[in-house]
């Protein structure tokens, strides 16, 4: 890998998200090596991602590139790499560029979407994890209507311009919002020649609530604004299959559509060779001591979402949100300083719970803080203050800013472009599987 040999600890980190950088901002100013690992060269604030697949940001203003995060730091190192196994007993990571050593050990790998075992709904469905996947969504979503501009069948069009999203948590319903926005303020315009009115938003929750953990007065308001919104919300409904065609429900409801959006659900993104027996809980995450140590070894900690650190106020584990990630990695960033460098013993993470938001659309938001839950304009505003400060780097910041302004005052989101046709890709890939058995054959 290219890495210098020093007399310094060093300490492997592997994921540049929430949690992996604020740690290695912590570490990389000490007497110690800071190696960091991720499969991407850049950080992307996921909170911001349907703005993305809606065409309400560029995809460069929410991602930024790791090392430029990190480049004033001369004991830091970056490699875009994908961490394959951790070989615990040899103190060592294989990567898809080789293998490492580690003196310390820190996974911040962060979450893949969970779709609970179906492989049909995994294999028809949308998601929004990656800024890849965020455009794939973009695009499908132009896409749906260029195509259904030109078909005869109102049977198809209206599958085209039906959009199923499954999960009411803040994605699902920041996307709901966002699609409902555009159904309103710019589809008329775009296709006048097409009678955009029929364009359906559904957002369909297996629970009785909509923003599940959230205050009942954040729920209930949220779903005010989108039944304002025209968004059909459908609660204790289980979403049980797609075939790419046909929604299926636990219930008599279906739903013909050409998109279906996954947004139900996250699990852990665990690294291969930690024993899974015994550290390894419900929702694929590690089991981590209260140092996020985790459980079974003595120089492999995780934090943020791959982390599972329970206490009698978390009994499943902390949320999987941005806050904890950063906390977490901020509090191992001193606990490694203080024990490496002066072998003093660790301090036991305390999570400071400062709230959860989300926005439904212009001027509607809604805030739960600990002291205080407020919904409306003015918690549109300071949900996109907390935003714009949480965005890594000042060009991103003012950008974001610039366009949030323009899209406010002109009801616009010019993002709206197809750079890379999902379908095409999609029709590519599957041809590509199609002919896989044929080569078999003839071999
Ligand atoms: C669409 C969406 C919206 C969200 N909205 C909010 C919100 O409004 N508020 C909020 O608080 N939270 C929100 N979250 C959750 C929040 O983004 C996560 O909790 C947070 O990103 C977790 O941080 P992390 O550091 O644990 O992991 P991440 O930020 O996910 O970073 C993990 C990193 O690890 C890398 N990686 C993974 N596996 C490997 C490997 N094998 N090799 C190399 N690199 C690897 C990935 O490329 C990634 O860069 C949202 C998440 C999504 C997907």
């Amino acid at each position: 890998m290219n890495i210098p040999q020093t007399s310094y600890p060093r300490v492997v980190i592997i994921g540049g998200g929430f949690g992996g950088v604020a740690l290695a901002k912590k570490l990389a100013k000490q007497e110690m090596q800071v190696v960091l690992l991720d499969k991407h060269n850049y950080h992307t604030f996921q909170p911001l991602l349907y703005q993305v697949s809606t065409g309400g940001l560029e995809p460069d203003s929410i991602a930024y590139p790791i090392r430029k995060i990190l480049s004033k730091y001369p004991n830091f190192y970056f490699r875009l790499a994908n961490v394959e196994t951790v070989d615990a007993a040899e103190n060592t990571i294989h990567t898809d560029i080789g293998p490492l050593k580690y003196n310390y050990l820190v996974l911040a790998t962060g979450s893949s979407t969970n779709f609970f075992g179906n492989k049909e709904i995994e294999a028809n469905s949308m998601i929004m994890k990656t800024v890849p996947e965020a455009l794939n969504l973009r695009s499908l979503i132009l896409e749906n209507f260029e195509e259904a501009l030109l078909t005869d069948s109102i049977d198809r069009q209206d599958a085209l311009m039906n959009f199923v999203i499954v999960g009411a948590g803040p994605t699902g319903v920041e996307l709901a919002g966002a699609l409902a926005e555009i159904k309103r303020g710019i589809l008329p315009k775009d296709y006048p020649d097409l009678d955009t009115r029929r364009a359906q938003i559904n957002i369909v929750q297996s629970g009785d609530m909509i923003l599940k953990g959230m205050s009942s007065q954040a729920s209930k308001k949220a779903e005010d604004y989108l039944e304002e919104l025209g968004v059909n919300i459908w609660k204790n409904t289980r979403v049980t299959g797609y075939d790419g065609d046909l929604v299926t429900t636990n219930t008599d409801l279906n739903f013909n559509t050409a998109t279906l959006i996954w947004a139900a659900g996250v699990k852990g993104e665990t690294v291969k060779g930690i024993d899974a027996k015994d550290c390894i809980t419900f929702s694929n995450r590690f089991k981590v001591n209260n140092f996020n140590k985790v459980e079974g070894y003595d120089t492999i900690f995780a934090i943020g979402d791959v982390a599972c650190m329970t206490s009698e106020a978390y009994p499943h584990g902390h949320p999987m949100v941005a806050q904890v990630a950063i906390q977490q990695g901020k509090h191992l960033g001193e606990n490694l300083v203080n024990f490496i460098e002066a072998n003093k013993s660790m301090k036991p993470f305390t999570y400071k719970d400062k709230g959860t938001m989300a926005t439904v659309g212009r001027n509607k938001a809604v805030v739960d803080m600990p002291k205080y839950k407020f919904q409306g304009m003015f918690a549109w505003f300071v949900w996109m203050f907390v935003h714009l400060f949480f965005l890594i780097g000042f060009r991103n910041r003012v950008v974001v800013f610039t366009n949030w302004v323009y899209n406010y005052i002109r009801f616009d989101r010019e993002a709206r472009l197809i750079i890379r046709p999902y379908k095409k890709q999609r029709a590519a890939l599957l041809r590509e599987l199609d002919n896989k058995p044929k080569d078999i054959e003839m071999s």
